[in-house]
Formats: C-alpha cells, structure tokens, sequence
C-alpha cells in the first residue's frame, strides 16, 4: 500500500475517488489529533493547537483504487462526552482512540463503543479500535490482550500506534480503507456517504474545514 497526496497515480487509480467521512473518537489527550497530524503531515508536536472542530482529507491508494478519506478531528469537547450529533452523521468509519498508559481512556473507549452502536448498525460503520502511545510501554497499564479481547468480542479492528514514533499509523488508516472497500465490494454497491453536506471536489492536500461548533 501506497499513501500518496493527491497525487497522479492515486487519481488515475479511479477517476470518481471513493469518499469516505472517518471520525475520530475517544477520551482528552489520547493522540487522536497527533494521529490525524501523524497521517496527513507526518508530523508530531508535544503541544497541540486547539482546533476548532475541523476535518481534513486525504488521498489515497489501495489496490488500485483511489480513496478519499474526510477525516474529522474534534475540538475538544469530548471532555464533556457531548459530541453532536452533525459529527456522526453519514460516518463511514470510526478511529476509537485509547492511551494504553491510561486504563481509564479503555473504559471511556468502551463507552464510546456504545453511543457508536446506538447510532449506528454494525454493518453501517468500520471501527477500528486504536491503543495509541505504544512508546509508554514503561508506564502501560491496558495490555496488548485487553485490547484484542475487547476489538474481538466486539467485531472490531484492533491496532497499537505511536502517534510519536510513527508506529503503525498509516497501518491503522489502511486497515480501515481496506474494510471499507471491501465491504463496498461485497454490497455491490457504494457504501460512501451518505448525506455528503460538504463540498469534495477538492482533491488537492489536506484541507481543513469548520464542522459543528454548536
Ligand atoms: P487528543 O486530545 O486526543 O486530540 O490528543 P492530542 O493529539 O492533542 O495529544 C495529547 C498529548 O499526547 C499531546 O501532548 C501529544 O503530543 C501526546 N501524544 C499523542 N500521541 C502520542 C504518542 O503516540 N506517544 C506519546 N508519548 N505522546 C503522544
Ligand atoms: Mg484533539
């Protein structure tokens, strides 16, 4: 699998890249931005800027077809677990972000789990479950096995990360954009979007845009 960025040989891959809304779930400060920082910029800062809520999108290919992920970043209010509902709405994927040096964004991911599942049927969203900071082995306190049980009795993806080392990032997005083309194939049918509010024609870099500031 190749990342590219707009690229020719990604928009030759299809002429109508697949478009797929991706959000981003989970507890305060687990990576979640430095992820989607990590994926689109390839970089990584120990101080964030608070966004507003924004989404960016992203290119790529996989096995020869062009993917157009919109991947949408909170702006924090997760810290009071109320993210409207304009940012579930017509997902196509979810990254459920925990810290695996904080047992306590598990149980907040758990709980995430559930509100996906009352929005959602399971065969309507990929969620791939993220245990990210992997380089805080020292300090872990969510075993790689607590993981995998909870992705598995749950019928999730399930990866490790380091946002900061650069450690099975793009894996993470590529296992989603894998599932997702998959499922499209056994539909026979486009599982994208379904209510697309915004504007996709842009095919250039990573772009950011406003979502809902309620
Ligand atoms: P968010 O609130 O979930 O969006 O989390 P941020 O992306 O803002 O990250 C919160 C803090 O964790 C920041 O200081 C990041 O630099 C740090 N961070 C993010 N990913 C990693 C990682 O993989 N390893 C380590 N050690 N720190 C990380
Ligand atoms: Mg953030």
């Amino acid at each position: 699998m190749a990342q590219v960025e707009g690229n020719a040989q990604a928009e030759n891959a299809s002429l109508q890249p697949h478009v797929f809304k991706v959000v981003l779930l989970g507890s305060s400060s687990v990576g979640k931005s430095s992820l989607a920082l990590r994926f689109i910029k390839n970089e990584f800062k120990e101080i964030l800027p608070t966004l507003g809520c924004a989404f960016f999108t992203q290119i790529m290919e996989m096995d020869g077809s062009a993917l157009k992920l919109e991947i949408w970043d909170t702006a924090g209010q997760e810290k009071y677990h109320s993210v409207c509902h304009l940012y579930f709405r017509g997902a196509n994927a979810a990254l459920l972000v925990y810290d695996i040096a904080d047992k306590n964004s598990f149980q907040r991911a758990q709980i995430w789990w559930k509100e996906l599942e009352n929005e959602f049927q399971p065969e309507e969203i990929v969620v791939i479950l993220v245990g990210n900071k992997t380089d805080l082995e020292d300090t872990r306190e969510v075993t790689l096995e607590e993981g995998k049980e909870f992705a598995e009795s749950n019928k999730l993806l399930f990866i490790e990360t380091s946002a900061k080392l650069n450690h099975q990032v793009t894996e993470a997005f590529s296992a989603i954009a894998r599932e997702l083309l998959k499922r499209e194939e056994q539909n026979g049918g486009p599982t994208q979007q379904k209510n697309p509010t915004l504007d996709l024609k842009n095919t250039g870099r990573a772009r950011k845009g406003k979502c809902c500031l309620d």
